[in-house]
C-alpha cells in the first residue's frame, strides 16, 4: 500500500524564520521516514520582507487561495529592520490568520526535559500551561487611524473590536481545551475594571458559557495581576484564555518563564477545518542572531509536533515530541537554553533520535 502524502505549504519568511523552517522540514521528513506510513510534500512560498522590498507586497494576488489547497501551513517568522514592523505584520501574518479564519491561537508552555525555568523554585512539571489567544479581533482589529490634530498635536486611535460570536467561539474552544486536560482548570484574563465595554462583554460571555462546563474549575483574572500570578504561583494555572493582545504578551512571558522564547510553539487554528491551520514558533525573526546558525529550533520542532497532531497523526506527534525531549534531556541544546550546540547539531540529533526510537 502506498503512503499517504500530506501537502504542506511552507512560508519561511525572514531571518531565523528561514533557518528554523529548514530545520523543521528536515525533522518532519525524518519523522515520516521513521514512521513509514506517510510522507510530507513541502511547497515553499517565498513571501518575505526581501520580496516585499522588491515587489511592494508580501502576498501576491491569489496567494491566499493557493494556500487553501494544503493540509497545513508551516510558518517561520516575518519582520526585518528595513520594513516597519506594523507593515510586515499587516502584510503577511495577520492577513493569513484573518483570511483563513484561524480564530484560535494555541500556545502550550512547559519546562522541557533538560531545560529549566529562570524561577529557581519552579521545577519541571510545575509550569504546564496552554494559553488560548483570541486570534481574529480585539486589539488587532486594525480599525482606527491618525485622524486629526488637536491643538497642533496629532491624534491617533486604535479601536478594539469585540463581537459576541467572536468571543463565544474562542471561549468554547478554551473550555473544551481545559476539559481535555487533567486539571480541568480555566483562567480567563481581561482588563474589565478599566476597559468597560469589550472586556465586560468578555466577562459576561464567560459567565454564561461556564454554566455548560460545570466540571471545569474556572476563574477570572485582570491581566496585570495575572503577570504576578504567573511568576509567583505557576502551579495554580493550567488553561488560560485571553484577548489577542493580552494573549500575545502573556505567552511571551510564559515562554520566558519556561526557559526561552526559542522553545515555544503556536498553532493558528480554524477549528471548523474549512481552511488549513498554520503552525509557527512564537518567536520572531530575531535579526540579531540571524545567519549565525545558533537559533533554537525547538519551538519550530514543537510547532511541527502540533501540526502533525492536528492533521491526524497523533502517534507520530508523540514520537516527535519524545525525540525532541530526549535530545534536550541529553544536553544537546542551543545557547539560549544553556547549551552550546548549533541549530544544525540539534536538528541532526533529533533526526538521529527519530531513527532510533522504537
Ligand atoms: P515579534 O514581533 O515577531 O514577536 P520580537 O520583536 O518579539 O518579534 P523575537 O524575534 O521574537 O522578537 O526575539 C526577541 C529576542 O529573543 C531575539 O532578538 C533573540 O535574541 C531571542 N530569540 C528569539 N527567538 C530565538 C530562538 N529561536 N533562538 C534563540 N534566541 C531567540
Ligand atoms: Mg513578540
Amino acid at each position: 500500500m502506498s503512503n499517504k502524502t500530506y501537502n504542506i505549504a511552507a512560508i519561511p519568511g525572514d531571518g531565523i524564520g528561514i533557518e528554523i523552517t529548514e530545520a523543521a522540514t528536515k525533522v518532519l521528513n525524518a519523522l515520516a521516514l521513521s514512521v513509514g506510513r506517510f510522507d510530507f510534500a513541502f511547497t515553499s512560498f517565498d513571501w518575505s520582507s526581501k520580496t516585499y522590498n522588491e515587489r511592494g507586497y508580501y502576498i501576491p494576488p491569489g496567494g491566499i487561495d493557493k494556500l487553501k489547497g494544503y493540509d497545513a501551513i508551516y510558518f517561520g517568522a516575518v519582520g526585518w529592520p528595513d520594513v516597519p514592523d506594523h507593515i510586515s505584520l499587516w502584510g503577511l501574518m495577520l492577513p493569513l490568520r484573518n483570511s483563513l479564519c484561524q480564530y484560535v491561537n494555541v500556545r502550550p508552555t512547559r519546562i522541557l526535559n533538560g531545560t529549566s525555568s529562570p524561577l529557581s523554585a519552579c521545577k519541571r512539571g510545575d509550569l504546564d500551561w496552554v494559553i488560548i489567544r483570541e486570534n481574529s479581533e480585539g486589539e488587532y482589529a486594525g480599525h482606527g487611524g491618525e485622524t486629526h490634530t488637536h491643538f497642533g498635536s496629532a491624534v491617533a486611535t486604535d479601536v478594539s473590536i469585540y463581537t459576541q460570536s467572536g468571543i463565544e467561539r474562542v471561549m468554547h474552544f478554551a473550555f473544551e481545551t481545559a476539559r481535555s486536560r487533567p486539571k480541568k482548570k480555566l483562567t480567563m484574563v481581561t482588563k474589565s475594571n478599566a476597559q468597560r465595554h469589550g472586556m465586560v462583554l468578555w466577562d459576561r460571555i464567560f459567565h454564561e458559557i461556564r454554566k455548560e462546563y460545570p466540571d471545569v474549575d474556572a476563574d477570572t483574572m485582570l491581566v496585570d495581576a495575572m503577570t504576578v500570578r504567573m511568576v509567583l504561583q505557576p502551579t495554580s494555572l493550567d488553561t488560560i484564555v485571553a484577548t489577542n493582545l493580552h494573549g500575545d504578551i502573556l505567552s511571551d512571558l510564559a515562554a520566558a518563564l519556561s526557559g526561552s522564547i526559542g522553545t515555544a510553539p503556536s498553532s493558528n487554528l480554524d477549528p471548523t477545518r474549512k481552511n488549513p491551520s498554520m503552525f509557527e514558533p512564537i518567536h520572531g525573526s530575531a535579526p540579531n542572531i540571524a545567519g549565525k546558525g545558533i537559533a533554537n529550533p525547538v519551538g519550530a520542532f514543537w510547532s511541527a509536533v502540533e501540526m502533525v497532531a492536528w492533521i491526524g497523526e497523533k502517534d507520530a506527534s508523540v514520537r516527535l515530541m519524545k525525540a525532541i525531549e530526549n535530545v534536550t534531556g541529553r544536553g544537546v541544546k542551543t545557547a539560549d537554553i544553556g547549551g552550546s550546540a548549533s541549530t544544525n547539531e540539534v536538528t541532526e540529533a533529533v533526526c538521529a533520535e527519530l531513527e532510533q526510537l522504537c
